[in-house]
């Protein structure tokens, strides 16, 4: 059972955030009451003509810059021809022949490494209405129809159903940082088809399977474990059947409510689509000084802030993941480290520290950046242990003042750098428990921490790194 892999295959609609649809005048809100956001061209009325919005157009090169894409120089759009009600113009405008994006890659990060995704093509598409299922009747809403959707294809590369969640949330950050649409995947911004087939190392692509209507990363995973399972039972089952005469191909669609997979249709059922270029739309061009405009407005990409994380920084992974899903984090730690070098701690306070006593993120409270970097300055110069730093931290949060401010108020929260008094406790501790001592000496680690805790008991701003140093020295010499 081992010996057999999967192969995945992801074609996702991505809903773009766009003031206008894609082809009409119409506001993209679908949020608003049933039926408000439209235009004759939404609703298929006779005689309303399409025409192309320019903002879809923007998004979509942005998309391919960040893809590193081939863009198409000329926009054109196919027809294709289906029945349902949520489009009662009986078409969809799409790019079935010339793709605006072709080719490109996400680097996604699989295990601390990058592993590169090829996507085939991204193509532009208007949405169809909603048809929303009340108690007794079916109505339509037709807000959704005509709002701007990229389909994004990627080539069959994708080796573990983890991998292809992983991917997704990977396609879905490069998203959010380029602020061309929500990913709100519960609203349906983010919609994925999934393929897969299994095949034995070194074999050719067997005959895939597609799954439909999977809405969230984890489901994504789970139906495509159970089908890649599915379909390795099927071969062990049939073992006279090979590569040549492949299982049937199917498409399922996820049932939210059985939590399983249920068969939409098979392939000798398959649709034919009748495509042919738009008769109602231009052939539109893309000028390169648009491109090039476009280029020079690009935000940071999510895998190049993850290299600059890891060669500036060198920040443990967990911190580097929270920092590059986070930008407002990010922000704040980049701010506060322009005067602090003690990288991963300051990561630490930002993002685990704080927010734990606040409650909430860092960057939503009153706490500034310099007053976190100045914290972690105190720390690693000794003048605070890292005990009271907390204590300090719950004060910043109620009081808003500096950390040296309320070392200044109260002293006692400060590490004391007396030497002198320190070396006399030392002495006196040790003297008074010649037991600890000879434990220690016969292997007892924990004899050194009973004599740590009873020096610091007496003298609470000791620092306890220096108290255990001293005591060894003793102990040993
Ligand atoms: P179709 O002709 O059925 O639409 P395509 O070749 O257009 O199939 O591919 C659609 C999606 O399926 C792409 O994301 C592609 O990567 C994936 N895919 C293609 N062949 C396979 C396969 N044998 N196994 C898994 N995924 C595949
Ligand atoms: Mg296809």
């Amino acid at each position: 059972m081992n010996d057999w892999k999967a192969v995945i295959g992801l074609e996702i609609h991505v809903q773009l955030k766009t003031k206008l649809k894609l082809f009409s005048p119409a506001p993209s809100s679908f949020n608003d009451e049933p039926n408000k956001s439209i235009h004759p061209c939404c609703t298929g009325l006779p005689g309303a003509l399409p025409k192309l919005s320019k903002e879809p157009i923007d998004l979509a090169i942005r998309l391919g810059i960040a893809l590193q894409s081939k863009i198409d120089s000329t926009i054109r759009f196919d027809r294709k021809s289906y029945f349902y009600p949520d489009s009662p113009r009986n078409f969809q405008i799409t790019q079935f022949f010339h793709p605006i994006l072709l080719g490109g890659s996400i680097d996604i990060p699989i295990n601390g490494k990058e592993k590169t995704i090829r996507i085939r093509d991204v193509h532009l598409e208007d949405d169809t209405a909603m048809l929303k299922h009340l108690p007794g009747m079916t109505g339509i809403d037709f807000n959704r129809a005509g709002i701007a959707l990229l389909e994004l294809v990627t080539e069959p590369e994708i080796e573990t159903p983890e991998e292809a969640a992983i991917f997704v949330s990977e396609l879905k950050l490069l998203l959010e940082y380029l602020e061309i649409s929500d990913c709100d995947m519960e609203k349906g911004h983010l919609r994925i088809d999934a393929n897969l087939s299994v095949r034995k190392a070194n074999e050719p692509l067997r005959q895939k399977c597609e799954i439909k209507n999977l809405n969230s990363m984890s489901i994504l995973a789970k139906a495509l474990r159970m089908e890649m399972d599915r379909q390795i039972q099927f071969y062990e089952r049939h073992p006279e059947q090979n590569v040549q005469s492949p299982i049937s191909s199917s498409t399922f669609r996820w049932d939210g409510c059985l939590k399983k997979l249920v068969l939409m249709r098979k392939k000798d059922t398959a649709l034919d689509y009748r495509y042919f270029p738009e008769p109602d739309l231009p052939v539109y061009s893309i000028s390169s000084e648009l491109i090039e405009h476009i280029k020079l407005n690009m935000p940071e990409l999510p895998t190049e802030r993850r290299r600059r994380i890891a060669e500036k920084y060198c920040l443990h992974a967990e911190a580097s993941r929270v920092l590059v899903t986070d930008s407002e984090n990010f922000r704040f730690f980049e701010e506060a480290s322009k005067t602090c070098s003690h990288f991963q701690q300051l990561a630490n306070w930002i993002i685990v520290e704080f927010p734990g006593q606040l409650g909430l993120p860092i960057y939503q409270s009153e706490i500034k950046p310099i007053q976190v970097s100045e914290l972690v300055n105190l720390i690693s110069n000794k003048t605070l242990s890292g005990k009271n730093a907390k204590s300090v931290a719950a004060r910043m949060i109620t009081t808003g003042l500096n950390p040296s401010e309320i070392l200044r108020e109260d002293p006692s929260l400060g590490l004391s750098h007396n030497e002198t008094e320190l070396e006399n406790l030392i002495l006196f501790t040790l003297e008074s428990n010649p037991n600890s001592i000879s434990d220690y000496k016969n292997g007892k680690e924990r004899a050194l921490n009973f004599l740590v805790g009873k020096v610091m008991a007496s003298y609470k701003q000791a620092d306890p790194e220096l108290v255990r140093q001293l005591l060894l020295e003793r102990i040993t010499c």
